[in-house]
């Protein structure tokens, strides 16, 4: 039946044989209509400034509501769109949705800083650089306030490229992070490598830190070795009874910035207004632009 299908395996999306070639086709239908009728929406995780206690900014999160299947895992449907070619429908849909709801909000007035996940398998072209100036043009907001974490950093074939890609992206002001720090291929390299403003600590090892001193100690390590390349470092996945104690210990290592449930899961734009708002900007508003 219908259902069935549409939850068949990732291998069948390898389109190889008549039967994957098809099955794609009605997968990138699937996505596109999902994308258009706003079964696919953002949603919104709040990061923390660990010195001040104040909202830093929020990390867009994509999601996937269907009428029949429920909710379909992020982890899951992203893999779909990368071998169904729609990683840049999708990327342009949350780009756009979140830069205009944060335009519309009056957090655009503050610091605020917000996270956008951009898959490493689009820095092998410019296209998501037309993306991202595409995004920018459409509402007012200061670049700066935007971070692009890039996802999957694994995947990069060509350095060189995703280097030169990388360089066009931070020239529109926005600031960019490797995501999920630490675990998959090619880690220190990709920090050597690439022009990283931001390092992201995986949350496997920053749930551990409280019983775990080698965790502990990686955290430790990884934010000595963000600070001294001059990136602004953050630690995901506080989370649970211990939330309190991972967060000392973050600020004793000298981490900037922290998210997990201990402090929120991912929710509407909205509810970031419980939280105390960051810093007022000192700079006029006027959009800067690097380079
Ligand atoms: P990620 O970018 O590392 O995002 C963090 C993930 O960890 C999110 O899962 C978030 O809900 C979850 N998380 C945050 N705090 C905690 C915590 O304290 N405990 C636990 N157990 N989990 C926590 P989510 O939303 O399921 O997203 C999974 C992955 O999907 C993301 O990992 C990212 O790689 C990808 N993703 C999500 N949205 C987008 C998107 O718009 N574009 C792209 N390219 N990838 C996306
Ligand atoms: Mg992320
Ligand atoms: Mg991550
Ligand atoms: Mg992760």
């Amino acid at each position: 039946d219908k259902t069935s299908e549409a939850v068949a395996p990732i291998h069948f999306a390898s389109a190889s044989s008549e039967a994957d070639r098809i099955w794609n086709i009605s997968l990138q239908a699937k996505i596109d209509d999902a994308l258009r009728t706003g079964e696919i929406y953002v949603v919104y995780q709040p990061q923390i400034d660990i010195r001040s206690g104040a909202l830093f900014g929020a990390e867009a999160l994509v999601r996937w509501e269907d009428p029949e299947r429920g909710s379909i895992s992020p982890s899951y449907f992203i893999e779909q769109c990368e071998q169904a070619g729609r990683m840049e429908a999708l990327t342009r849909k949350v780009m756009r949705d979140a830069l205009s709801t944060l335009a519309a909000s009056p957090l655009a007035e503050t610091g605020f800083q917000l996270s956008v996940n951009v898959s490493a398998t689009l820095l092998a072209d410019y296209r998501v650089a037309e993306i991202l100036e595409e995004a920018l043009a459409g509402v007012s907001l200061d670049p700066t306030q935007i971070t692009l974490e890039i996802t999957e950093t694994a995947r990069i074939v060509d350095y060189v490229k995703a280097g030169l890609v990388m360089e066009r992206l931070r020239q529109t002001g926005v600031k960019l992070s490797v995501d999920d720090f630490g675990v998959g291929a090619a880690s220190l390299e990709t920090l050597h490598a690439l022009p990283f403003d931001e390092v992201k600590i995986d949350r496997s090892f920053v749930a551990k830190t409280p019983d775990d001193r080698k965790a502990r100690k990686i955290v430790e390590s990884v934010t000595m070795l963000g600070k001294s390349l001059g990136m602004t470092v953050i630690a995901e996945g506080v989370e649970g009874v211990e939330g309190a104690d991972v967060v000392e210990r973050l600020k004793e290592a000298g981490c900037d910035i922290a998210q997990g449930y201990y402090f929120a899961k991912p929710a509407k734009f909205s509810r970031l207004m419980e939280f105390e708002a960051p810093a007022k900007r000192l700079t006029d508003g006027v959009p800067r632009r690097r380079v």
